[in-house]
């Protein structure tokens, strides 16, 4: 059947979730990101190469804004566009995105 997902075992997404959490390094990384926070590979690696802007709220500047909810969950506002695709924001586990930004952290 084209165009449709169909479960061969009752474990099976749990184990596909599990596998993925238990990746080592930038790949880990990446991968992990992307199951939480539905953006694609090159957004991905947008929003955790590009600088934080460290003038908050009201900006608009070309940097990424971060805000740290401080309930475990972090809101980046992306504002990424290439063609017709576009990622304006997203919302990830706060230990997940903070603590793995490369050297341009907040
Ligand atoms: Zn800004």
């Amino acid at each position: 059947m084209k165009d449709h997902i169909y479960l061969v075992s009752p474990q099976f997404i749990e184990e596909k979730v599990r596998k993925i959490f238990e990746m080592p390094g930038e790949i880990g990384f990446i991968a992990r990101l992307g199951l939480l926070s539905g953006l694609r590979e090159q957004e991905l690696i947008y929003i955790k190469e590009k600088a934080v802007c460290s003038d908050g709220y009201g900006c608009d500047c070309e940097k990424l804004h971060v805000v740290d909810c401080k309930n475990g969950m972090t809101i980046v506002a992306i504002g990424w566009t290439r063609a017709n695709k576009k990622a304006l924001a997203t919302i990830l586990p706060s230990n997940e995105y903070l603590s793995r930004r490369g050297p341009k952290t907040l």
